[in-house]
């Protein structure tokens, strides 16, 4: 059964132009450090929100919502109920999206080749080398592998609703320089990369004492990676 945190019933903001009820798996692997959802990282927290009684929201919502968003946490960490809940969503008509780090590639893989998703945010935290220092623990290297992953699927077109953005989020004492994520990017032929500003709102003290003057040098981030033009950057 998946293990649930909480719903949000009606969201225009986790799907781009798509009217969706996201799901916020519990459990993720990570502790990044400018996470806002600390309450639901740990794995062993249970559930607070029966999968049944999200069926029956949805029941009540067919043809008012677009869809539903797998988001966290990291999803993928609950491999078969999260593909089994796909699954029943996709059978009652509504399209899947997907929100994840990419820890797990082969849940990626799966979900996209048995065209169980419809929509990928990923988040690619840094380059590999820095992700110790940015989610806690190495880990970079599978992340960088389900950018690999998503890139494939949708150059296999998988489905004609199939879309995806890669998002890198800036803040402040990086531990790393974004312009080497958004040129990697770039020669991976990432069609958009969302750059998302980290705010201070939910996050532990210790990182959100790290805002002082951090709009100035968001500025500067935003004007110095404007000048890499081979990828399309949406600042967010
Ligand atoms: S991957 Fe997402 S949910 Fe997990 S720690 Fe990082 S920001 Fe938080």
């Amino acid at each position: 059964m998946l293990q649930i945190a909480g719903i949000q019933p009606l969201s225009t903001v986790d799907w781009p132009g798509k009217l969706v009820l996201t799901v916020f798996c519990q459990g993720c692997p990570w502790a990044c450090v400018y996470c806002q959802n600390h309450q639901i990282l740990d794995p062993r927290t249970p559930g607070q929100v029966p999968w049944a009684d999200v069926l029956d929201l949805l029941k009540k919502r067919v043809g008012l919502l677009d869809g539903v968003v797998f988001s966290g946490g990291e999803a993928c960490r609950q491999a078969a109920p999260l593909l089994s809940a796909m699954q029943q969503v996709k059978d009652m008509g509504f399209a899947v999206g997907l929100h994840t780090a990419g820890a797990f590639p082969r849940v990626l893989e799966t979900a996209l080749n048995s065209n169980l998703v419809d929509w990928v945010g990923l988040d690619i935290k840094a380059p590999a080398s820095s992700y110790p220092q940015v989610v806690g623990k190495a880990g970079g290297n599978r992340a960088w592998e389900s950018l690999e992953i998503l890139l494939e699927g949708a150059q296999r077109n998988l489905s004609s609703l199939f879309d995806y953005e890669v998002r890198l989020t800036v803040f402040p004492q990086m531990p790393f320089d974004p312009a080497e994520v958004v040129r990697t990017c770039a020669k991976m032929q990432v069609r958009t990369l969302v750059i998302q500003k980290a705010h201070s709102q939910g996050a532990l003290p210790k990182f959100a004492n790290t805002f002082t003057s951090w709009d100035a040098q968001y500025e500067k981030i935003k004007e110095n990676l404007s000048q890499i033009t081979d990828v399309k950057l949406l600042f967010r």
